[in-house]
């Protein structure tokens, strides 16, 4: 493994360097995929879909939404993951030094123009900055930053984009000491832990106790999920908590095949919970593989121990 200093002088070679292959859209700007995009994204303008709403509007067709410009040349899916010729080489870096956490941290998009249907987009991408390493609530890590020139068919501009994420070693700080002495039998990455803050500290020493707590508003009594600092309904700054019993059903879920996080088991389902007193959080199952899951059915809370002294909930079929 690289040594951090090395990591970060290696990563930093890539600034100023393309940090993709150029892309083109597979498709040109269409109205059936802005159709669904807009019907995921809850936009109800009629010139994305419409023509004549479009034309009333001094448009030759239809427009795509702005925010979609990327979605256009967005790689194809693939269940093992992207192709060698769609990689981000220095991102990849960082993945094979340990860094593999990532979340992306800041988007910012500009448009010159809406897309018309019929345009093919296309993108270039430079790697613009390499952080030097930073102690983050998630673990440390660098900021990567990518910016991406969009054209069309003819090679005009249309829009650009920058892209930050963080690339992350999962928390090696928070956790506790391994009760195991062979050091062959210590994993080689730690399970994510949670980022533990003033607002959400009173849920994680719940959990600690095998206790899951639900926030309620001391103003008008809302109970809410996931901890935030004020009442959503009435802005309140007060209040207490409850006690979940327990009783569950499962209002949704989706199973995880990409990407693949060491001390995960995949096909990973992640469950979408609604507790008996009305809020939804997001949870582990126990004894519930991709295809024993039904909406709707019951669950009862259960707590795992991923490692000495670190629980999560995560829920188990009714008996
Ligand atoms: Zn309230």
């Amino acid at each position: 493994m690289n040594d951090v200093s090395d990591l970060y002088t290696q990563a930093r070679t890539w600034v100023g360097k393309q940090a993709t292959r150029p892309t083109t859209a597979r498709d040109p700007v269409n109205v059936p995929m802005v159709r669904r995009w807009c019907e995921a994204m809850g936009e109800t303008n009629p010139i994305f879909v419409d023509a004549d709403a479009a034309r009333a509007e001094g448009f030759a067709a239809p427009v795509s939404p702005p925010a979609m410009m990327e979605v256009w040349t967005m790689a194809q899916y693939r269940p093992g993951g992207r192709l060698k010729d769609d990689s981000i080489p220095v991102l990849e870096l960082f993945d094979n030094a340990g860094y593999t956490g990532v979340v992306a941290t800041n988007i910012e998009q500009e448009y010159d123009r809406y897309l018309v249907e019929g345009d093919t987009v296309s993108f270039t991408a430079v790697v613009d900055d390499v952080s030097e390493e930073k102690r983050t609530g998630l673990g440390i890590g660098h900021f990567v930053t990518i910016r991406y020139e969009f054209t069309d068919q003819n090679g005009e501009p249309v829009g650009r984009m920058l892209f930050r994420v963080l690339k992350f070693k999962p928390n090696l700080a928070q956790a506790p000491a391994p009760a195991v002495a062979d050091d062959a039998a210590k994993p080689a990455f730690p399970h994510p832990r949670p980022a533990i803050t003033h607002d959400n500290a009173f849920y994680w020493e719940g959990i600690a106790r095998r206790e899951l707590l639900i926030q309620k508003c001391s103003g008008c009594g809302e109970l809410r999920h996931p901890p935030g600092p004020a009442c959503p309904h009435c802005h309140s700054l007060e209040w207490d908590t409850v006690q979940a019993s327990g009783k569950a059903t499962l209002y949704s879920h989706v199973v995880m095949h990409q990407p693949r996080l060491p001390t995960f088991d995949y096909p990973l389902p992640v469950l979408l919970v609604e507790l008996e007193e009305g809020v939804r959080m997001v949870a582990n199952g126990i004894d519930l593989p991709a295809d024993k899951l039904a909406i709707g059915m019951k669950l009862d809370l259960d707590f795992v121990e991923i490692e000495p002294g670190y629980l999560l909930p995560a829920f188990r079929p009714s008996r």
